[in-house]
């Protein structure tokens, strides 16, 4: 009988070994500074690398990842416009080349930013990982990127989450159109700008963003990382603020 794959395999052997440079002594030298010692890569544009994850620590993926800058203090949300477009542009078209690949059930694209967002390596980087078994896409709802308007440009809607997924505040990019890829990519980068620099008194350091491809249409989730909270990890119950107006008044303001 054929189940559909529900979990990711964990491979603690593999993990083990792995270098971790954001909650640790100053002392771990950054592997994606090192470039003369970076191996397996697909691709090379100026200061972007593309190559296959040196620590494959999920069982039946195959994870890349995508080096953004050589500036290893550098954020996203920093970059010059051409920088940026760049980035996005040979990330984007990655993970949807890899979505054709049939050795694939469906393909995430995620990045990670400081301490809080789940990653181990400051150096500014994205994910892209083809899962051989699993369908990421399972566990998502279109209702999860329903939200109170923020902005809208070129096809691409803004919105912050009504109903969010694990909870509080959920940042939505809805791009309906591959024409529209570059109004998404500025649009990450105003709403991660703000989340570093004026979302709550300044308290966010760390931010993730995940995309996702469904019925033709790329939906980006963009969500501030504190600790997550407990009623979420025991009992899935999704929390959504009372001051969502307040926060997007505030964005509006200041960005749009
Ligand atoms: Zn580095």
């Amino acid at each position: 009988m054929d189940h559909q794959a529900t979990h990711l395999y964990f491979q603690s052997k593999v993990s083990r070994h792995k270098p971790m440079t954001l909650n640790q002594a100053e002392d771990h030298p950054c592997p994606f500074c090192d470039r003369a010692r970076l191996r397996d890569v697909l691709l090379e544009d100026g200061p972007i690398l593309l190559l296959k994850n040196k620590y494959p620590v999920l069982a039946d993926t195959e994870p890349l990842v995508l080096i953004e800058t050589d500036d290893c203090l550098g954020e996203l949300s920093e970059y010059p416009r051409e920088h940026l477009f760049k980035v996005m542009d040979i990330a984007i078209n990655q993970w949807l080349a890899m979505e054709k690949d049939p050795r694939f059930v469906s393909v995430l694209f995620l990045k990670n930013h400081g301490p809080f967002s789940g990653g181990t390596i400051r150096h500014p980087h994205m994910q892209i990982i083809g899962l051989n078994k699993l369908d990421c896409r399972q566990y998502i709802r279109l209702s999860h990127f329903q939200g109170v308007p923020i902005h809208r440009e070129n096809q691409v809607e803004l919105n912050v989450s009504t109903l969010p997924l694990a909870g509080f505040y959920e940042f939505n990019l809805i791009a309906r159109s591959a024409g529209s890829l570059h109004t998404l990519a500025l649009m990450i980068q105003k709403t991660v700008h703000f989340l570093l620099n004026a979302f709550r008194d300044k308290s966010c350091n760390s931010y993730n963003f995940f995309f996702y491809h469904i019925d033709g249409v790329i939906y980006c989730k963009i969500i501030p990382r504190y600790v997550t909270t407990p009623i979420f990890m025991g009992y899935l119950i999704p929390q959504i603020p009372d001051n969502l107006q307040e926060i997007l008044d505030g964005f509006t303001s200041l960005y749009f």
